[in-house]
């Protein structure tokens, strides 16, 4: 197949990356790439989608990266996935002997093992350079959902449905395949609804997720929907008021460098530093302004203020907080042309996943979520014009047009990042507004 023939296929059939960001996948293949890493790494604590897709999935997966890897003439695929995922590279390891350059590489139960730059770092050895793209490196990084998803795509089968997996606080943990537009509410009912009384709806997981309504709906980028005591520790953190935070901050900063000496960017080499950033913040130093232009390198895993912290303070909430000021001024990130070099015992200084549970008070969450088979039967769906990255193209439906599941409802834009947008349920279009369209099951 041609390089700009797949390009159009993925680019038609919608795909963008299934979590994180959505970056649209045609835009990430090019030529010069020599390795692709399917990332099965499941980055956040309690996530169940990747590695069970992978048992189901291996030879659809296998199958189709490796046409991908012979139409940009990539010379190897590395799957990427942690040691404790037997059953997934059980699945792998039955077929990959039919791919002499595919291989497998498993990854210690580390957070956060899914971040694109530790990913690549761990999988082949090179460094991701502070705001650069895996690109840079020749590399490209795909989750399996999204490799799923252009399986699909070869097959004529647009991105309409999502897994998500379901935890935390309901009766049963599960992992759907459901309709993009669905309630979150829909799904947890389907588990037999929450356990407490004050819950919370954190979407998308514990340390990167963000607390949502119940009735916001599933995106092409949903992962997960984990259900929390409204007084749970990881909500408690994610609630941080940043005019509170800094005051905070202020008065019990004691600059012990934990955040610096377990921040994934930094122990690469990057120039991201929390506790200088603190320091300066703190003392509202405006000489030195490089602790706060690095503010942009930092890739808000959390780890400084959910794990290593032991005040309880917040360097990436402030961090993020001078990020989004700074791009709204118009700044970006400085370029850095070195080399960046891990730091040595960097290795020693990774976070086990077990103890970062056991911090975040998730253990007694840790449970399976089994990908089951029900079909789920929204009786309306609400479905994103577009995702972070792509911007949407131009509306072919109206109110009261009747559309089918798959049907084309968004054609994408020219000249720009973006995706085809797909009906994911039949039904009548009932709704079209700046951010939405809405269509109700007839
Ligand atoms: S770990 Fe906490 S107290 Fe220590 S330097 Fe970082 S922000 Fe300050
Ligand atoms: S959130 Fe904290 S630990 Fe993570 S990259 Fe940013 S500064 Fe480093």
């Amino acid at each position: 197949m041609e390089l700009l023939e797949l390009k159009k296929i993925m680019q038609e059939n919608g795909i963008v990356g299934c979590g994180g960001a959505g970056f649209p996948s045609y835009a990430k293949l090019d030529n010069g790439i020599d390795t692709i890493i399917v990332n099965c790494a499941e980055c956040e604590p309690l996530l169940r989608l990747h590695r069970q897709l992978m048992e189901r999935k291996a030879s659809e997966v296998l199958k189709t990266v490796d046409l991908i890897r012979q139409t940009i003439g990539a010379k190897q695929v590395i799957i990427a996935l942690k040691t404790a995922y037997v059953k997934a590279i059980q699945a792998l390891e039955s077929q990959i002997d039919n791919y002499s350059s595919i291989s497998i590489k498993k990854l210690k139960e580390v957070y956060p093992a899914g971040d694109e730059v530790v990913l690549v770092y761990e999988t082949i050895g090179r460094v991701v350079g502070p705001g650069k793209l895996p690109k840079s490196v020749n590399c490209v990084i795909y989750n399996v959902e999204t490799i799923y998803n252009v399986y699909n795509a070869l097959h004529n089968i647009p991105v309409t449905h999502k897994y998500v997996t379901v935890g935390g606080e309901v009766k049963n943990s599960q992992t759907f395949y459901v309709p993009i537009g669905t309630p979150f509410k829909d799904l947890v009912d389907m588990c037999g609804g929450e356990t407490v009384e004050d819950y919370v709806y954190l979407v998308g997981g514990p340390m990167m997720g963000t607390i949502e309504h119940e009735f916001n709906h599933v995106t092409k980028t949903t992962n997960a929907v984990i259900i929390l005591p409204h007084d749970h520790y990881v909500i408690m953190r994610k609630r941080a008021n940043p005019k509170l935070d800094l005051r905070k901050a202020m008065s019990a900063c004691c600059q012990c460098s934990y955040c610096t000496d377990m921040c994934p960017r930094h122990l690469l080499g990057h120039p991201i530093d929390p506790a200088n950033f603190m320091r300066v913040v703190s003392n509202q130093d405006s000489i030195n302004v490089e602790p706060y232009l690095n503010s942009f390198y930092c890739s808000g895993c959390g780890l400084c203020e959910m794990y290593s912290c032991g005040q309880g303070l917040a360097p990436r909430t402030l961090l993020d907080v001078f990020k989004k000021s700074l791009r709204k001024d118009g700044l970006v990130p400085p370029k850095i042309e070195n080399e960046c070099k891990p730091i040595e015992n960097r290795e020693l200084r990774r976070v086990p996943l077990k103890r970062l549970r056991a911090r975040l008070d998730l253990e007694k969450y840790n449970k399976s979520a089994p990908i089951v088979d029900t079909k789920v039967n929204p009786k309306q769906v609400k479905i994103r014009l577009s995702g972070n990255i792509d911007k949407p193209g131009e509306i072919l439906v109206k109110v009261g047009d009747h559309v089918n599941e798959n049907d084309l409802i968004i054609k994408h834009a020219n000249n720009m990042l973006s995706v085809n947008l797909h009906a994911s349920i039949s039904g009548i279009v009932t709704e079209i507004s700046k951010r939405h369209i809405t269509i109700e099951s007839k």
